[in-house]
């Protein structure tokens, strides 16, 4: 009998993520699987923790590949730096602040949302005005809110946050490997990311960096992480030191793929990759607003890998979704939430954010349209 994997047909990931991924990636997912203490894959890890520490800019001794998509970043860094009752404000402009949230109230932290509208950063005045009303132990934002296409001032709100005392954390699960992420640079405590956005691996893990003062935070613990699989206790014990003792399986072949990537990324240099990714997003407003589309977010916070384009009246949003995915074999993404039929999530993120990627979609769109 057939395969069905045999069928899958290449398509370009042009949506929210995953993105399309090169060919060096694919090619080390299909490397020997070695054994998980074996000598040559703990080089393998230790490549990996410095390749990391390149990409986030900063010299965390903790910097790791959790096992697990983005979400499992978020919540490992969450759960390792919450107990019941600590003060926790997450700021919130689209989907993924919304699950810092509800992950932070699951801990049963005493938790604080300040909201701004859909399609808008966060706003700094009122995170200052926040800020001195109370002391908080963490403040968490997203770096670029995938759900809307906006970038928050990630670097602004961190000085606000130091002088509160609190510890910074920050989503850049889209942001790595586009735009500048400035981890030592920019205060940040706790960092996590995902391999399928800018990174163009296949999803599976998720990059987390901590500071040496969140790292204090987590040792010195009232109560036990209340989650054994995501422990940075325990898995510091596999990932670090002269002897590595076995926590859970590495997904071998995803860190290999991982490797890849971020070889991909570093040798090609992280400035030239921001500058691609600012360049083919002004490429694909110039093309799209050839065909009359205009954009959701206001010039200067628009993320480059990630575009909320509006959906002009008279065009149906999932009809044309459903002929760019089975006549062109493009895939875009839809709006979430209030924003469902109103935008479309384009994605230029990593390998795909090139102009023949671009050129693909505007030319299918105009057939389409
Ligand atoms: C995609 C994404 C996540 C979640 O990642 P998964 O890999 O889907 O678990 C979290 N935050 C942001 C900003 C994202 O774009």
């Amino acid at each position: 009998m057939k395969s069905l994997v045999d069928q899958v047909q290449e398509t370009l990931l042009m949506g929210p993520g995953p993105s399309s991924v090169p060919p060096e990636v694919y090619s080390a997912l299909s490397q020997y699987s070695l054994g998980h203490l074996d000598p040559f894959f703990i080089q393998i890890m230790d490549a990996i923790k410095s390749q990391l520490r390149e990409v986030m800019n900063t010299t965390n001794q903790i910097t790791l590949p959790m096992s697990g998509t983005g979400s499992a970043g978020m919540e490992t860094v969450l759960v390792n730096l919450i107990e019941p009752g600590d003060s926790v404000l997450v700021l919130i402009n689209g989907v993924f602040g919304g699950r810092m949230k509800e992950i932070a109230t699951r801990l049963r932290a005493d938790v604080d949302a300040l909201e701004f509208e859909w399609g808008t950063p966060v706003k700094t005045a009122d995170v200052k005005a926040q800020l001195a009303k109370k002391k908080y132990k963490l403040v968490a934002v997203v770096h670029a809110e995938t759900s809307t296409g906006v970038a928050n001032p990630v670097e602004e709100i961190g000085k606000l946050v130091h002088e509160n005392g609190a510890l910074y954390i920050v989503d850049a699960v889209t942001s790595l490997g586009g735009m500048p992420v400035m981890v030592d640079d920019w205060g940040i405590d706790a960092l996590y990311s995902g391999t399928q956005k800018c990174l163009s691996c296949p999803p599976g893990l998720s990059p987390v960096t901590v500071s040496e003062r969140a790292a204090d935070v987590i040792r010195n613990r009232e109560s036990k992480v209340p989650n054994w699989y995501l422990d940075l206790n325990l898995l510091m014990n596999y990932w670090e030191g002269a002897t590595r003792a076995y926590h859970h399986t590495a997904p071998i072949n995803m860190n290999y793929a991982l490797y890849a990537a971020l070889k991909v990324v570093l040798d090609e240099g992280l400035a030239n990759v921001w500058k691609r990714h600012a360049e083919v997003h002004q490429y694909l407003i110039e093309r799209l607003g050839e065909l009359g589309f205009t954009m959701l977010v206001e010039e200067g916070a628009r993320l480059p890998m990630l575009n909320a384009v509006v959906i002009p009246d008279g065009v149906e949003d999932k009809a044309v979704r459903g002929r760019l995915l089975n006549e062109h074999r493009i895939e875009i993404g839809g709006g979430l939430g209030a924003l469902a039929g109103k935008i479309w999530r384009v994605g230029i993120m990593g390998h795909t954010a090139r102009k023949e990627s671009v050129d693909r979609l505007a030319d299918a769109l105009k057939q389409i349209i």
